[in-house]
């Protein structure tokens, strides 16, 4: 019971904090600056998180979907950088089908080596 209203309560926050976000950034993403609404904004980790960002505010950015799951660990900088020097307005998009394929060679390549060396 706590823990579903705990839970309630954090989407509360992150939606004001979406919303705030979005004010701040003009309904635009971070990154590739396209049009963004309530349903395809996502909240986005200046720091990533696995680089040790935290939830603060000021961490947090708003950002489509495509560049969000593209930036992965990269710092804004950095994927911003890579944003401007590419001037595609998809390359978000781009991104996400490299490291698709990327990952899918990865697993693959992995999946032989351990046949090889069964
Ligand atoms: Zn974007």
């Amino acid at each position: 019971m706590g823990s579903s209203l705990d839970r309630k309560f954090n989407t509360m926050k992150k939606i004001n904090i979406r919303n705030d976000l979005l004010n701040q950034y003009e309904g635009r993403c971070k990154y590739c600056k396209d049009k963004l609404h309530h349903k395809n904004a996502t909240l986005e980790h200046k720091k990533a998180k696995s680089k040790g960002g935290g939830n603060n505010i000021e961490n947090l950015a708003v950002s489509c979907y495509a560049c969000n799951n593209s930036k992965g660990s990269l710092s804004d900088g950095q994927f911003e950088n890579i944003v401007r020097k590419l001037n595609v307005k998809k390359t978000g998009y781009i991104l996400a089908y490299i490291r698709r394929r990327l990952n899918l060679a990865t697993i693959r390549a992995c999946k032989r080596i351990l046949e090889i060396t069964k």
